[in-house]
């Protein structure tokens, strides 16, 4: 049987068409999926959107729209991202299904309740008086509502549900501690474990309908809606099926891919819900950094949030992907600017791997090649970008692959084929470039799709121009 590798990406908030830090978080994914099939693994990659909470609630009544019509739309534009940037999800689960999501979530509920974990208490939070929603700090800017500015956010209490975390506290530090459940990069796992220093506290897991008017009920009580934590985080099982138990198939994901605001929930709470439902961990959290624009935070009051499906009306599906897996390294911030953009698509795609394509496959079809021993290949280091794939280091990786690509560069350039119509050195180039189209294939698939497409066979003929400059 064929060895199984399952990996998800978080799913986000559907209160907007999604930003550019999504988009990352989506190929970052998207070449683990791709690179694990290259392995012959069976690949399980999800993704999807969160859909309720008050928030979507109200901005869908400020619109005219139901709820459900709202989440949709917006929904939509996540599923169309996926689509356009050729992202090769098997699936995508939308948190108000109510045949694929709910059943799954209630019976996460019932074993919590039933193992004892889950009592009632009074749960005092911030709360915007103008929003009618508890808000958190995330939501607020210097202590205020942006949307709100002038109301002063109260502390408010209610009754609802709690999970008890703390139960778990010791046991999730020592899995992550050890590595069983491991977060990469360490300076992640660290940051968790200096956070979960002093314990880990019980979370509120549902909030009074009145607060929250848009989510699944807690079974039982009528008056009580889960909370996103509880629900949301259970994508990860329904999403491959659960309850039923061909989750099974799949489940302990292999890679959780999350954002830096992400992790502790990832690492935390839902850890704590996995020990209390008796299932296994996740074997793998990865968390990456946040995006700027230009060098600014992006916020929707400065204006400069970078819509990626703007941008795709204007750049091939590759040369986004190529940027943010080229610049932005494992774990940390990076810049996103189209003039950078630019830069790499011209310099790097056009000028180094296009005309490397363009020259070999003119130079092939016109003289033809001849088997001989590929020393040109022999300088192309695989294991150690298989290494720097399997940790992560996917700017890496592509650096690697791009210096093999200057050596082809400087090989042609030094043995002339067009003067020497030597059919060896064609054929050394040839090689060297399928096995170049094969390492790219999980960070630009259409582009190394065409290479292969050109090269299939050793009766080659040149395609189109790969990368038009831009
Ligand atoms: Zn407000």
């Amino acid at each position: 049987m064929k060895e199984k590798f399952y990996v998800t990406t978080t799913i986000p908030y559907a209160n907007a068409p999604p930003h550019i830090g999504f988009a990352l978080e989506l190929v970052q994914a998207d070449v683990l999926a791709r690179w694990n099939k290259i392995k012959k693994k069976d690949v399980f990659f999800l993704t999807g959107t969160d859909e309720h909470g008050t928030k979507n609630y109200q901005t869908a009544k400020k619109q005219g729209l139901s709820p459900k019509e709202f989440v949709s739309k917006n929904s939509s534009y996540f599923k169309e991202l996926t689509n356009k940037l050729n992202i090769s999800n098997n699936y995508f689960i939308r948190t108000t299904d109510k045949k694929v999501h709910w059943p799954g979530v209630i019976e996460i509920w019932k074993k919590l309740k039933e193992k004892g974990d889950i009592y009632k208490k009074k749960y005092t939070g911030s709360y915007c008086s103008g929003c009618e929603r508890f808000v958190t700090e995330k939501d607020l800017e210097n202590g205020k509502c942006p949307d709100h500015p002038n109301l002063k956010i109260e502390e408010i209490s209610e009754e609802n549900y709690f999970f008890k975390l703390s139960k778990y506290s010791n046991e999730i530090k020592e899995i992550i501690e050890k590595d069983e459940y491991k977060i990469s990069p360490t300076k992640w796992k660290n940051d968790f474990l200096g956070l979960a220093k002093e314990g880990l506290t019980d979370v509120s897991f549902s909030r009074n309908v009145k607060h929250l008017p848009w989510g699944i009920p807690v079974p039982e009580d009528e008056n009580q809606i889960m909370y996103v934590w509880c629900e949301a985080l259970g994508n990860y099982l329904t999403g491959i099926g659960y309850p039923d138990k061909k989750y099974k198939k799949y489940w302990p994901a292999d890679v959780h891919v999350a954002g830096k605001d992400m992790h502790r929930f990832h690492a935390g709470i839902w850890a704590g819900m996995l020990l209390s439902l008796g299932l296994p961990l996740p074997k793998e959290l990865i968390v990456h950094g946040f995006l700027t624009v230009n060098g600014k935070k992006m916020s929707k009051s400065t204006g400069n949030v970078v819509a990626p499906l703007e941008l795709l009306k204007k750049y091939p599906a590759d040369t986004l992907r190529y940027f943010l897996l080229r610049v932005i390294p494992f774990g940390d911030d990076g810049d996103f600017s189209e003039t950078a953009l630019i830069d790499r698509h011209n310099n790097e795609l056009a000028n180094k791997l296009g005309n490397l394509v363009s020259r070999t496959s003119t130079l092939a079809e016109k003289y033809g090649i001849e088997k001989n021993p590929n020393t040109l290949l022999k300088q192309l280091n695989l294991k150690k970008i298989d290494k720097l794939i399997n940790n992560y280091e996917f700017d890496k990786a592509l650096n690697e692959i791009f210096a093999f690509i200057d050596i082809c560069n400087e090989f042609i350039q030094s043995k002339k084929p067009w003067e020497t119509h030597d059919k060896k050195i064609l054929y050394q180039l040839v090689h060297s470039i399928k096995e170049i189209a094969k390492l790219l294939s999980p960070f630009i698939p259409e582009s190394a799709e065409k290479i292969s497409e050109i090269f299939k066979t050793d009766n080659i003929k040149k395609g189109e121009i790969l990368f038009k400059k831009i």
